[in-house]
Order: structure tokens, then C-alpha cells, then sequence
């Protein structure tokens, strides 16, 4: 059962398609639901889950909480996740958020109920490096944020963002959690 593909189902169904049961397995009818769903959205119909497909399937899912279209969301502003690099290396933003962790992060604020504050979120290779990120790091992709939220144990928040669907890892000493999709 792959979770990821058990959302795809069931953003799916939530616009009419059939992908069959809503179980996290591959089969042809989820094949055909998503072909379906990329052909009446002018994409490729490959029957393949890829960046853009995943991106026009959650859009709608994204534009109940975005409040400017300019890639802010109702509690972040989308400089909040550029590039800490300064304007050094890149202009802000070699990868744009991605949009289910935005969607998630949202979910995370309002369970919290106190602001997340965003330490990294996009970061182009040479700032990765720079910080001592991993060489495939996810922040390069922006399907990785670091945050913390005052007052709140990094347990809490990390835990609450695993009930969300979120990878967690914790950094207690350095006190934030890093959450990727
Ligand atoms: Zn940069």
C-alpha cells in the first residue's frame, strides 16, 4: 500500500473519477481514473503520477487556503520559504514549494493553533552545501521545510505533523523539526 498513492485515489474520486477501491494499490482502474483526469486536464495522458499531474490533482485542495494567488497561503507568505542564500547564489527560489506540503503546513498551524515559524524552506545547491545539507537534500526540490512553532515541544510538533501524512525529523538540540513530503 503506497500512501501517497491512496491520496491520488482519493483526490480522484473527490472529482468524479473512479480509480476503484480507495487502497494505496496500483491497478487499471486507478491507471484509467488518472488518465482520464489528464486528459480532461490538457496533460499527458500517461496514466503516470508525475509533478505536474500531482500538482493539478491538489490545486484545487491548495486554492481553498491561498488567499493571494501569489503562492502565499493563509498563514505563510512565500518568502517565508526562499532561499536563506541571500540573493548570493540564486534569486530566491531554484524550486517552488510544493504544494501538498504547503497544503500540509497549513493543516499543522491551525492544529497547533500558534504560528510556525519557517527556518529553511528552498535551497539552491550552493546554499545546501554551504548549510551541510545532504547532497539530494529535499529542500532543494522545495519538498522540505524546517520550522518550529514558540513555546511547543519539537516532539509535539513532529508528531502531530506525522498524524498529518508529513516525514518528521526531529532535531531536538538545535530545536526545530525538519518535515518533508
Ligand atoms: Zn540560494
Amino acid at each position: 500500500m503506497n500512501p501517497f498513492l491512496k491520496k491520488v485515489q482519493e483526490a480522484l474520486a473527490a472529482r468524479g473519477y473512479d480509480p476503484g477501491p480507495i487502497d494505496g494499490r496500483d491497478g487499471p482502474k486507478t491507471r484509467k481514473a488518472v488518465t482520464a483526469f489528464q486528459q480532461d486536464s490538457g496533460l499527458d495522458p500517461d496514466g503516470q503520477v508525475g509533478t505536474l499531474t500531482e500538482n493539478r490533482l491538489f490545486t484545487e485542495q491548495l486554492s481553498r487556503i491561498s488567499f493571494d494567488g501569489d503562492g502565499s497561503t493563509a498563514h505563510f507568505a512565500r518568502a517565508e520559504f526562499a532561499c536563506d542564500c541571500g540573493g548570493a547564489y540564486c534569486d530566491g527560489f531554484p524550486a517552488e514549494m510544493n504544494l501538498e506540503l504547503l497544503l500540509k503546513l497549513e493543516a499543522l498551524r491551525n492544529a497547533l493553533n500558534v504560528p510556525v515559524m519557517i527556518t529553511s524552506g528552498v535551497r539552491c545547491p550552493q546554499r545546501n552545501a554551504e548549510v551541510g545539507g545532504v547532497p539530494q537534500s529535499q529542500h532543494l526540490f522545495g519538498q522540505a521545510a524546517d520550522c518550529y512553532a514558540p513555546g511547543i515541544p519539537i516532539a509535539t510538533v513532529a508528531a502531530i505533523a506525522e498524524s498529518l501524512g508529513l516525514l518528521a525529523i526531529r532535531y531536538e538540540a538545535e530545536g526545530f523539526v525538519h518535515l518533508a513530503v
